[in-house]
């Protein structure tokens, strides 16, 4: 049976969904094992036992989480030497994708980003070209690294909450490696995770600078607000609001869009979305072609009366 080792970049309160979804994929691969790039509570090492994992390999110096990812895809690669992994799984963030290639680098193992499935011979399915192409691919090396998008990969039910073996590992850090030398944190709005709302808001060029109807409705739903990359080059809101081929790939149960085109990077975000509704003035919009919902309106008309009503039904 395999060992597959899933990396865990940012180990936060609780696990959150795609940490759930990798660890679950582990689990059908092979024998689960872990390596966390910095220190994490009971609650969180508990909900990774829970996945079946027995070993978390650590980084032995706490310092490590000052690094950038030379210093994490070293710990990473000197984990998986350690637990002999054959398979190696991270999210597919930029910086995920980052250590992976090192780690391939590291290990002279075949690296492959942007899997959206994989199968138990470790054939895995990507989404190419703004979602064009689906290709079918499989690493020939001894140790196969994957990056998987979110949302790939249904999470199992968690078994007994159980606190997996603490393995230090002693990482030799390259002299050059980049550090980090301050953190702020973001305010919280309270709203949900971009990649993990049910529900989404999104605006774009169309919204001319004012978020505030789309935070209202993305509110009364108990949704996030996420944005194109128009809006987001534009400066109207945050980088990390911005879906699409360049930024995050959602799938939620509702995707509003407003004010967006429906250009095919913004598409290649959000087409899986289970119910897409279109909120745009010009009745030729591309958008109206993928959208189950289509309302051909002024946003700033449309988004306050929908939030009204939601709101009233509310009561
Ligand atoms: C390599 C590359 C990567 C890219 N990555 C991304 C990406 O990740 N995400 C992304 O989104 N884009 C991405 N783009 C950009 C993409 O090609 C489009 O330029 C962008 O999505 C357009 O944003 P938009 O729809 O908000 O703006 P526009 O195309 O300008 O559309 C604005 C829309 O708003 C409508 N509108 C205007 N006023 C109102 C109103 N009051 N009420 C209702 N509707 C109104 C208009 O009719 C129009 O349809 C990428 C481009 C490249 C080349």
């Amino acid at each position: 049976m395999a060992t597959v080792l899933v990396f865990l970049d940012n180990p936060g309160a609780t696990l959150n969904k795609s940490e759930r979804e990798l660890l679950s994929l582990a689990a059908s691969l092979g024998e689960g094992t872990a390596a966390l790039a910095s220190e994490a509570g009971q609650a969180y090492l508990d909900g990774v036992g829970s996945y079946g994992v027995a070993a978390c390999h650590v980084p032995a110096d706490a310092d490590l989480g000052t690094y950038l990812v030379a210093g994490k895809a070293a710990f990473l690669a000197e984990a998986v030497r350690l637990s002999g992994a054959q398979v190696v799984l991270l999210g597919n963030s930029y910086e995920e994708k980052e250590i992976a290639a090192r780690v391939g680098v590291r290990l002279n193992a075949g690296v492959i980003t942007d899997v959206v499935g994989l199968d138990p011979d470790l054939t895995a399915t990507k989404s190419d070209f703004a979602g064009s192409y689906t290709v079918t691919c499989r690493a020939t090396t001894g140790i196969a690294v994957f990056t998987v998008k979110p949302n790939s990969y249904e999470a199992a039910e968690a078994g007994t909450p159980e606190g997996p073996r603490i393995i230090p590992v002693e990482t030799a850090l390259p002299a050059a490696a980049a550090r980090i030398t301050g953190r702020v944190d973001k305010p919280a709005s309270g709203r949900p995770e971009l990649s993990e709302a049910r529900v989404i808001v999104a605006g774009g060029r169309g919204v001319e600078g004012n978020f505030k109807p789309l935070e209202e409705l993305a509110d009364a739903l108990g949704g996030a607000v996420g944005a194109s990359r128009a809006a987001t080059d534009a400066g109207w809101i945050e980088h990390s609001a911005q879906v699409g081929q360049t930024g995050k790939t959602v799938s939620p149960q509702l995707y509003i869009s407003a004010g967006i085109s429906g250009a095919v990077q913004q598409k290649a975000g959000m087409q899986t979305a289970k119910v897409i509704v279109a909120v745009n003035k010009d009745a030729d919009s591309p958008v109206f072609e993928i959208a189950d919902f289509g309302i051909i309106g002024d946003l700033f008309t449309v988004l306050p009366q929908a939030t009204e009503e939601i709101r009233k039904r509310r009561v």
